[in-house]
């Protein structure tokens, strides 16, 4: 069964997503319950992503890249949440940061940190979370105090994925009074003195994928460094989030679709007093459920990519589509545990390592509670 049909994707990324799909045949679903179970980063399958130009490829083209679209990079993290979660964070994140410096960084800030991203040589991350709280970007308390040509940054962030791994992170930090013209954006090189991370431990799902408690003190960062203009940061975030948000719907969709393809399998297979489990209406019923919620959240996800491409009130659609398919993953993930009985409750098997991945996805950029503010906030018909 092959539910990520390609009718939704645009023609000019479904090169991409076969590339993808087939790298995830090859390389990321027959690891995935090993990488579950050790929770090691996947270095050796991130690089061969790069080395096949399938990580780092959201740069663009003038800096070494592919320049990926937002319909390509949709694509392709359906195909690799598919696969599994975990890997398909660590995959899709190696270019978070350079995203954040395609769209904000001058000509020279590109120059110089994106096409060793473009090229397979370093990985990158975005710290912005910190441990007392990560829904308010406006409540971040890490400083950067200006020192002349230089800024020194202190504080903490937590759940920066690849704080650990990463050649550089862009962190976001207070350069200001509190408030939405109060923050600003930096790239760090994590070899920085002052630059501590540690990773966090026992995660329930999306294992393969690594994210730290990072210590940032007196970390010393030239001037240039800065990305856009100081006190720019929150609405460069803002923006950047909605991009970030229907990658986060291609989560849900990529683990929804692997949900249900199991539920689907299982309930074929599996006799229980000589019949099939899936010879039950109210079975059958739920099945279809799932396809209905799956397939709307499937089309909402990529009519609100065409939106945010054409910067049709993005906020609104990202915030939609990342809400909805990710509560659709959770919904059916929770539906093929159940189908599968005592079997679905052990951590090897692939329904039960969807349903704990599927808890993430809602929660990171931006809590599902969150989501439906914003899109409140940015009704469409009402701002004209
Ligand atoms: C696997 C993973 C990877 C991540 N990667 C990164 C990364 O690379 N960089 C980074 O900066 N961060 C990252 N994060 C952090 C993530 O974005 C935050 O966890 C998320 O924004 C929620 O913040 P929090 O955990 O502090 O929850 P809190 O802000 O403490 O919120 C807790 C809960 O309160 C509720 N809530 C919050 N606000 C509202 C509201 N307005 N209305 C109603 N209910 C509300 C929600 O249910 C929410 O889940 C990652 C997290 C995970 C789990």
């Amino acid at each position: 069964m092959q539910l990520l049909s390609s009718s939704p994707v645009p023609e000019r990324a479904r090169d991409t997503k076969a590339a993808a799909n087939e790298f995830a045949t090859e390389h990321v679903r027959p690891n995935s319950a090993e990488y579950d179970a050790s929770g090691e980063y996947p270095l050796e399958i991130v690089q061969e992503a790069q080395a096949a130009g399938l990580a780092g490829r959201y740069v663009p083209e003038a800096y070494g890249g592919a320049g990926w679209t937002l319909a390509d990079r949709l694509a392709v993290v359906e195909e690799w949440f598919h696969a599994d979660g975990g890997i398909g964070l660590a995959l899709q994140l190696v270019d978070f940061g350079a995203k954040v410096v395609t769209m904000t960084g001058s000509p020279e800030q590109k120059s110089r940190w994106l096409p060793a991203v473009a090229a397979g040589d370093e990985i990158t991350g975005l710290a912005a979370t910190e441990p007392s709280g990560g829904s308010d970007l406006a409540g971040m308390t890490t400083t950067a105090r200006r020192e002349g040509e230089e800024y020194v940054i202190d504080g903490e962030k937590y759940w920066t994925s690849n704080g650990v791994v990463a050649d550089w992170i862009v962190v976001y930090a207070q350069t200001g009074e509190p408030g939405h013209d109060g923050y600003s954006l930096f790239v760090v090189p994590t070899d920085t003195p002052g630059y501590e991370a540690e990773p966090i431990t026992g995660k329930m799902g999306l294992r393969a994928s690594q994210q730290a408690r990072i210590t940032l003190d007196g970390v010393r960062v030239p001037v240039e460094n800065r990305l856009g203009a100081e006190g720019d940061g929150f609405y460069e975030l803002a923006s950047f989030f909605n991009y970030g948000r229907i990658a986060v719907a291609g989560h849900g969709l990529g683990l929804a679709a692997a949900a249900l393809e199991t539920a689907w399998e299982y309930v074929h297979d599996r006799e229980l007093y000589d019949e099939p489990v899936a010879d039950k209406q109210t079975v059958r019923h739920r099945l279809v459920e799932c396809r209905e919620q799956f397939e709307a959240a499937r089309a909402l996800a990529w009519q609100a990519c065409d939106h945010v491409m054409a910067g049709e009130d993005p906020a609104f659609w990202a915030s939609l589509a990342k809400s909805h398919a990710t509560r659709a993953a959770e919904d059916i993930a929770q539906t093929a545990v159940q189908l599968h009985g005592g079997e679905g409750l052990r951590e090897e098997t692939r329904a039960n390592r969807v349903y704990r991945d599927t808890k993430y996805p809602s929660i990171y950029e931006g809590a599902n509670a969150v989501q439906r503010d914003l899109a409140y906030g940015h009704w469409p018909e009402r701002e004209r």
